[in-house]
């Protein structure tokens, strides 16, 4: 049955449809009202009536990219077999094709058709008086579906010498891709050297992107005030118009923080981030990435609509759960992935730019795939700090301590069963003895991993 549905074929009604189609309608006159040949025969001369032998749908493209539906028909003899659904996602799909913004359509208030349009995915927007009982007004928002392939922004905030040691060091994989084409760095919190450093990669075509960090996180620490970080900010980006993203100073709410607390932080975030936006050259505004933060819908809509107002063509957002000291660990919460999908739709139907702070490893970046949260790029610290503290993740996997023997998974055999599993070979992981011993063998096989797990989601 199911297979038989798919193949059921849609089409815009041609002229030798026209009879059909007055049958269907008169047939369901109670339903549609009276249907004059001459209406079809016009809609038909402007492909305005999607047809197959059990219905037709009669829609209007109107000036103002509102595609209207006049009439949907399904003959009662066929009906709860998905065809009206087909219709209506014909429709959809061509109304898409022709840039068509919104559909929309009335629906009398008694019908259960009403639950077939909210299951469709249409939004009650209204009720009206009609001629002869209520109308309930549906519309749909439509978006192009465009496919994006999430970037790594490599979260670099380190001195000269050990960034440098890091890229010598990739270049023994024999691996094509550059995990340090795209880098986020903090000046506030990394050695001057840094800045000199990227500035010189950027000149010479090393590098594709540099990000400025807020360094947001320093004052989350308690090692700065946000004042401290505020000037610092001010007089850095504007002395630093060479940099292609940067960042806007925010103030990250944790998850031990009260209510009021937070709510303090979300509206000192907005009012700064106008605030030091409107301060900025134009070359800064057109490169700036406003942090959205906020706990509850509410915030991260006001979050939202502030950036929008203010123009920028990028927003972050890194609002998720925390614990540990200081709020030190981000934890993808239930509540923070609705948080986050409401910040993915929205800069769908603005058309803007989202990319994802501080995620974890490979394991969270799935699980935002799995609710359709698809950022355009994401950045992680993981790779190093996890590195830092003797693990080691594949891509797909969790984190492994290899510095100490426990488990199979920390014997040669264990390793290379787990690499044949997840597809992954690269240099540093070649033998596990370095991998112990090697904080630079760990924090590049993870870079490999990380790498990984985008390609292979990309595919
Ligand atoms: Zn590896």
């Amino acid at each position: 049955m199911r297979k038989l549905l798919f193949k059921l074929l849609c089409h815009f009604a041609t002229e030798s449809d026209t009879q059909s189609i007055k049958l269907l309608a008169d047939s369901h006159r109670h339903e549609l009202g009276f249907i004059v040949r001459k209406t079809i025969e016009e809609a038909i001369k402007v492909k305005e009536i999607i047809y197959c032998s059990e219905g037709f749908l009669h829609f209007h493209h109107r000036k103002d990219n509102i595609s209207t539906l006049y009439h949907l028909c399904v003959d009662k003899s066929c009906r709860e077999q998905g065809i009206g659904r087909k219709l209506v996602s014909t429709w959809e799909a061509y109304s898409l094709e022709c840039g068509i913004k919104k559909l929309r359509l009335k629906c009398p208030v008694d019908l259960t058709a009403n639950g077939f349009y909210h299951h469709l995915g249409f939004t009650r927007v209204a009720i009206e008086a009609g001629k002869k009982r209520s109308l309930v007004v549906w519309e749909k928002k439509l978006f192009k579906s465009e496919v994006i392939k999430p970037r790594f922004i490599a979260s670099l905030s380190a001195g000269r010498s050990e960034v440098e040691g890091l890229r010598k060091l990739w270049q023994k994989n024999q691996d094509s891709r550059n995990p340090f084409a795209h880098v986020l760095f903090s000046p506030i919190s990394s050695p001057p050297s840094a800045t000199d450093y990227f500035k010189n990669l950027k000149e010479k075509n090393q590098v594709e992107n540099v990000w400025l960090d807020c360094g947001a996180y320093q004052v989350q620490q308690g090692k700065k005030t946000y004042e401290e970080l505020l000037s610092f900010l001010e007089n850095f980006y504007l002395n630093n118009q060479w940099a292609d993203g940067y960042v806007l100073p925010d103030i990250v709410p944790l998850s031990s923080d009260s209510e009021e607390i937070i709510e303090y932080k979300v509206s000192e975030t907005i009012y700064q981030c106008q605030h030091f936006f409107d301060k900025m050259p134009d070359y800064i505004q057109q490169r700036a990435i406003a942090p959205v933060q906020g706990h509850s819908l509410s915030q991260i809509n006001r979050c939202l609509e502030a950036y929008i107002n203010m123009g920028v063509t990028r927003i972050g957002f890194g609002s998720f759960g925390t614990s540990g000291p200081n709020g030190s660990v981000n934890m993808l919460s239930e509540s923070s992935l609705r948080l986050f999908k409401t910040v993915v739709d929205t800069a769908k139907e603005h058309n803007l730019q989202v990319h994802c702070f501080g995620i974890g490893g490979p394991n969270s970046y799935n699980r935002l795939l799995r609710n359709n949260i698809v950022p355009h790029t994401l950045d992680s610290t993981t790779w190093w700090k996890a590195g830092g503290f003797g693990s080691i993740f594949f891509p797909h996997t969790s984190q492994i301590q290899v510095t100490v023997r426990k488990g199979i998974e920390t014997t040669t055999k264990g390793l290379e069963k787990l690499k044949q599993k997840t597809n992954h070979d690269c240099y540093f992981c070649r033998d596990l003895d370095m991998l112990r011993t090697s904080r630079n063998h760990r924090i590049m096989h993870n870079l490999a991993s990380w790498l990984d797990t985008l390609d292979s989601n990309n595919d």
